[in-house]
């Protein structure tokens, strides 16, 4: 698999049948445009789980740390090594759950600092945290009903890990179930048991450490929720929560995927199309071949529902989706040729088609679309600055 450092330029994708684009400028952008809602004295903590969304975390955590994030955020231990492998130094949370003495270690070693859920958790911590103290970000659950310690009992929680040997309250955090949602009423129960939890942990009479809460739909919608740190994922990748949330500020999609036709041919009227025949020809039709499936993330349920950009145009797919190919009706536009440059995703002239469309076709997330660009695609970095001039396999 090429990495980010060996395809600098998007000439090294003369050859490639399929690429994802993802402009860090874009990215850089975004991080400013969130840190606008900011106060000065708010941290902002990109979250770059699963490959920053499938943009490339290591590039995409040197941007945003540029940029104005302080912090980043990972689900899993691997990510946070790969990012201190690459010589990332910022603090880096894991917000997964992690729970064996080996996680632990590993995660001391690298850096990494843990989020806590349970006082179980908190006890095999401090009993193989020997060497050296480590920073540890309490988890309560506040109506998430997923990670974390019941807010009732957050009180009794810090009491424990204050406690322990090595342990070190770096935060105490929690996570909205619906703060992409118009009707505020979880959002405000939730957040009223964060507040409710936070005023018994003051009194016990402790300093209270750093508090978190919101995602990106809190982020943009709600200032009290901004504390003294925010969690910000998907507007990272120019990409609304939710409709009702773009008012904002002004975010750039990141992600372009891109591939290329492979092949050109006419048939008659009355062929069949793809795997199954799903799709029959109504007119003799001009079909493109190009090289990108579901193997490489494009969902087979897109088979006969989407539409791709080429030559500034927008033409159907059509027949099945395979593992490597799809084939597109480009009848309207003759001139196409092998080697023309197609857009899933992301703009060519004027049009656009945004991983928010693939979303609405599917009855899915834009975060579901995002992380399922598989590995088998070379990413390539682009600056807004320069342009990419595509370059046809046969010039
Ligand atoms: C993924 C995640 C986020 C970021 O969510 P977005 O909606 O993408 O901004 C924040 N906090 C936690 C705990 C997460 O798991």
């Amino acid at each position: 698999m090429l990495s980010w450092e060996e395809t600098p330029s998007i000439s090294s994708m003369r050859w490639e049948r399929a690429w994802v684009e993802v402009n860090l400028s874009a990215i850089a952008h975004n991080v400013r445009q969130i840190r606008t809602l900011l106060p000065p004295n708010t941290e902002l903590m990109a979250v770059i789980k699963a490959d920053a969304y499938g943009h490339g975390a290591v590039s995409v955590a040197r941007t945003v740390l540029k940029a104005g994030a302080s912090r980043l955020g990972v689900a899993t231990i691997p990510e946070g090594i790969e990012l201190r492998e690459a010589g990332i130094r910022s603090p880096i949370l894991v917000l997964g759950a992690t729970y064996t003495p080996e996680q632990l270690q590993a995660m001391s070693r690298w850096q990494l600092e843990p989020t806590l859920c349970s006082p179980k958790q908190a006890l095999v911590f401090a009993e193989s945290c020997r060497d050296r103290p480590i920073p540890v970000h309490l988890k309560l659950d506040t109506g998430m009903s997923r990670l974390g310690v019941p807010w009732q009992e957050a009180a009794q929680f810090v009491e424990l890990v204050r406690g322990l040997p090595h342990l070190k309250i770096a935060s105490i955090y929690s996570h909205f179930a619906t703060a992409d949602s118009p009707d505020r009423a979880v959002m405000d129960l939730q957040h009223g048991r964060f507040r409710q939890a936070i005023a018994q942990i003051r009194e016990l009479g402790l300093e209270l450490p750093p508090l978190h809460l919101a995602n990106s739909a809190a982020t943009l919608s709600d200032r009290a929720t901004h504390y003294d740190l925010v969690r910000v994922g998907l507007a990272i990748y120019g990409l609304y929560p939710a409709p009702h949330l773009s008012g904002a500020i002004a975010l750039q999609t990141a992600l372009q995927v891109k591939a290329r036709v492979t092949q050109v041919k006419t048939v008659a009227a009355g062929t069949g199309v793809s795997y199954g025949h799903r799709f029959v020809t109504d007119r003799e039709t001009r079909l493109a071949v190009v090289g990108i499936g579901y193997a490489d993330g494009v969902p087979r349920h897109l088979s006969d529902r989407m539409q791709v950009l080429i030559r500034g145009g927008r033409v159907p797919q059509v027949g099945a989706i395979t593992m490597d190919q799809i084939m597109l009706d480009v009848t309207d536009i003759p001139q196409v040729d092998v080697g023309d440059v197609v857009t899933l995703l992301g703009r060519d002239g004027d049009e656009t088609i945004s991983a928010d469309d693939w979303a609405a076709t599917l009855g899915t997330i834009s975060w579901e679309i995002l992380c399922g660009f598989k590995h088998r695609l070379p990413r390539v970095a682009i600056a807004e600055e320069r342009r990419p001039r595509e370059s046809k396999l046969r010039s």
